[in-house]
């Protein structure tokens, strides 16, 4: 499971700073979808090979009143589900009573807290920093959110005891990372993809409250054969459920928390972006359920950031088709349509959960996503679908030369991520690299997941 670290702080000591710094290379995956609602108070964060979750809580004022009542409530979940907390101080205006309010009511928590002095740059950090030890949380980290000096440091010191990995993670991971894509030759990829077909997939069903989690979840349940009953988990964690399908194995990662019930009427779990984000993160393929009755609402759109952020696989549902009109189910369509059409990769099903209608073929996008996010394609291959099209629609001239594509190969799966090698490549038109990326996916079969294409000058 990710790490959560959360962002404290009174107002302006630099968090958002700082929250950017940390997601800012995740946030490039989605910069080819434009048009997404994303929350920037939670984030998929990423430091160099450090990846995990980030939260700024914001919410928290000075000094004028109590501390109870400076920390928002939303604050104070955010604290909650935190693993690590960081606590930020400004190193330019020194230790204030709103800090000492804030540490105080942090060092009643039972959770990890760190003070991090920012804004070090160009001060003399050692004297600046050293009043901040009154606030009794011990060492204090020095670091410069705006240029990124001790970001790392701090970063290594706060997931120091968190680094240990899901033992279902691990085994793709492995995968993931064993492969030298340079001397893949077909046989063994051919034994990569036996392997991995093998592999059960993780599915996460996310989606907002009320769009129908749970119902689809027992209904999925109710047909196939559960092979454990409920694997362990904290009350913030989503619960995994291993079952079968068609010969096919297969891990439900289920935010609803329909298993965590004991009985039927117990009060639903409530909603958490947090539980939701974990659950991408540790997914192969993510099913994102839409309420039809409700069309797509901002809060739809930014799970969806979020799916795409993590460069998951992606399926679509959207439920609650039954006893619709003629008429409701073209408005629907029109505005899926109108709002998710950038998304031309995933699947849309319409099903209704309740009654069971559509259920089943869900999982042949599942399947066909996760085939296509793990596909081990060769050098060979992809430089010959590359040759391919650029002689059915030449790169265009640049000044006087042409831009000349020479190579591609495998950079990575899950997503695929395709490496070409050329000259004059950054001057390549966009609407070029979307005519590349919609041949290689045509030509490659690939469904489900996005394609990442990375350009690199000379050979
Ligand atoms: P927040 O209210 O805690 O989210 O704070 P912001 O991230 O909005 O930052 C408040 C101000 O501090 C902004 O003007 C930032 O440019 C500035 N700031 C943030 N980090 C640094 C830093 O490392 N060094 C300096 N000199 N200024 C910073
Ligand atoms: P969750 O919060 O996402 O887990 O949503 P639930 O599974 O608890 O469903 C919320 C409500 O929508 C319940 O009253 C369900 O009976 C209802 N519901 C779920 N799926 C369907 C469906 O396919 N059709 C209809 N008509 N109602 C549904």
């Amino acid at each position: 499971m990710l790490p959560v670290i959360a962002l404290v702080g009174r107002p302006n000591v630099g968090k958002s700073t700082l929250f950017n710094r940390l997601t800012r290379t995740r946030d490039a995956l989605v910069a080819d979808f434009p048009g997404l609602t994303r929350d920037r108070k939670y984030g998929q964060a990423k430091v160099e090979e450090l990846e995990f979750i980030v939260i700024d809580t914001g919410g928290i004022q000075g000094d004028e009143v109590g501390i109870d009542a400076l920390m928002a409530e939303q604050s104070l979940r955010a604290v909650d589900e935190a693993d690590a907390v960081l606590f930020l101080v400004d190193a330019r205006v020194g230790l204030t009573s709103a800090d000492q309010g804030i540490a105080e009511h942090l060092r009643k928590q039972n959770k990890k807290v760190m003070v991090v002095a920012n804004k070090t740059d160009g001060i003399d950090a050692d004297s600046a920093c050293g009043e901040f030890y009154a606030l009794a949380l011990g060492e204090v980290y020095h670091i410069a959110a705006a240029h990124g000096k001790g970001v790392r440091q701090m970063i290594d010191a706060a997931l120091e005891e968190f680094q240990e990995e899901n033992p279902i993670v691990d085994e793709v991971d492995e995968y993931e990372f064993a492969l030298d894509h340079d001397d893949e030759d077909e046989e063994r990829i051919a034994a990569e993809q036996e392997r991995l077909a093998k592999l059960p997939i993780k599915l996460a069903l996310i989606g907002r409250p009320n769009v129908g989690k749970s119902t689809l979840t027992n209904r999925i349940l109710g047909e196939e054969r559960v092979l454990v009953y409920d694997m362990p988990g904290t009350t913030r964690d989503s619960v995994y459920i291993p079952m079968e399908r068609d010969g096919r194995e297969y891990v439900l990662i289920d935010t609803a928390g329909v298993r965590k019930r004991k009985k039927v009427n117990e009060t639903v779990e409530k909603f958490s972006v947090i539980k939701t984000l974990k659950a991408i993160e540790d997914s192969n393929v993510v099913m994102l359920i839409i309420d039809a009755r409700d069309g797509i609402s901002d809060q739809d759109l930014s799970l969806l950031g979020y799916t795409l952020n993590s460069g998951r696989s992606l399926v679509i549902a959207v439920n609650k088709w039954d006893n619709m009109t003629e008429y409701d189910k073209d408005r629907v369509k029109t505005e899926l349509d109108r709002r998710l059409g950038f998304i031309d990769f995933a699947k849309i099903h319409f099903i209704s959960a309740l009654h069971g209608t559509g259920v089943g073929h869900l999982f042949e996008s599942v399947d066909e996503a996760y085939t296509s996010s793990t596909k081990r394609i060769s050098t060979a291959m992809l430089t010959r679908i590359m040759g391919m099209a650029t002689d059915d629609h030449e790169p265009p001239m640049v000044g006087a030369h042409r831009v000349k594509l020479r190579y591609a190969h495998a950079g990575g799966y899950n997503p695929p991520l395709i490496v070409i090698h050329g000259n004059q490549v950054k001057k390549l038109a966009d609407s070029y690299k979307r005519y590349l990326m919609n041949y290689f996916r045509r030509s490659l079969g690939i469904m489900g997941t996005p394609i990442r294409i990375e350009f690199r000058e000379g050979s």
